[in-house]
């Protein structure tokens, strides 16, 4: 089975509607031609309108960042996922560890979040990774297990190979720190396995990625490793050089 590889940029709390355009437009020329790679962009809920109409009729997909998992309801400040959709938006990065830290995120929650946007038909990227102290303690299976399980607990088992796994060990994110290439397979490879545990031939299909100062000097190593699908870029996705070098690398 392969699977094509995707590369998607995280601009967190970054860029403002007129900084986005300008960043589109830097983009597309760059990433018109490279062939068997997906491409999305996940944007700040301000700039999600504007960057779908930029990029339409273009390879690059535009994803939230976050949502409620509700149809509606009394949830000041939440988006839903048929707002996301009225859009047109693709699809929604779920339990990044920023919104697992700051915002109080929960498995719990996510395990509700995650089938309330694949019934919505939206795509969906399930961030999970471990600490620095749980690395040290040996505990990073048992977290992926936790994060992954619970995660995807109310996921229809034919639906498992729709959704893309992040795997970013959180000490890498934002630190310059990058997994070796020996840690990035071996965790994504646990992560198909924990999938696989559910349907071996629905984990072959789902898509996981490695995410954690990944940057082009070392993106083609990561992008080479057999279970890694692809990446997720913070840092690297801000300005559409450093993200098209990375596009290319996957291509
Ligand atoms: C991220 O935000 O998911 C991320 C991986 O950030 P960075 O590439 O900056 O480490």
């Amino acid at each position: 089975m392969t699977r094509t590889p995707l590369i998607a940029g995280n601009w967190k709390m970054h860029k403002t509607v007129d900084q986005a355009e300008q960043f589109v437009q830097g983009l597309l020329p760059r990433v018109s031609t490279a062939d068997g790679v997906d491409v999305a962009l996940c944007v700040p809920f301000t700039a999600l309108a504007a960057m779908v109409d930029s990029t339409r009729g273009s390879r690059v997909e535009v994803y939230a960042q976050n949502m409620h998992w509700a149809e509606q309801g009394a949830y000041t400040g939440e988006v839903s996922a048929a707002m996301l959709v009225e859009l047109d938006v693709h699809g929604v990065v779920l339990g990044h560890s920023e919104r697992r830290e700051h915002f109080g995120e929960t498995d719990r929650a996510l395990a509700v979040k995650v089938p309330a946007a694949l019934a919505s038909g939206l795509k969906v990227i399930l961030c999970v990774g471990e600490t620095e102290g749980e690395r040290e303690r040996g505990d990073t299976q048992r977290k992926l297990r936790y994060q992954i399980q619970e995660g995807l607990e109310r996921v229809p088992t034919e639906q498992l190979g729709e959704i893309v796994i992040a795997y970013e060990p959180i000490w890498a994110i934002g630190t310059g720190l990058v997994a070796t290439v020996e840690q990035a397979q071996d965790a994504v490879a646990f992560c198909r396995a924990l999938v696989a545990d559910r349907s071996s031939e629905q984990a072959e299909r789902t898509r996981i990625l490695y995410g954690g100062s990944m940057k082009p000097d070392n993106a083609a190593e990561l992008l080479a490793e057999p279970d890694v699908d692809g990446g997720l870029i913070g840092g690297a996705s801000l300005d559409p050089e450093t993200f098209s070098a990375i596009v290319s690398a996957a291509a």
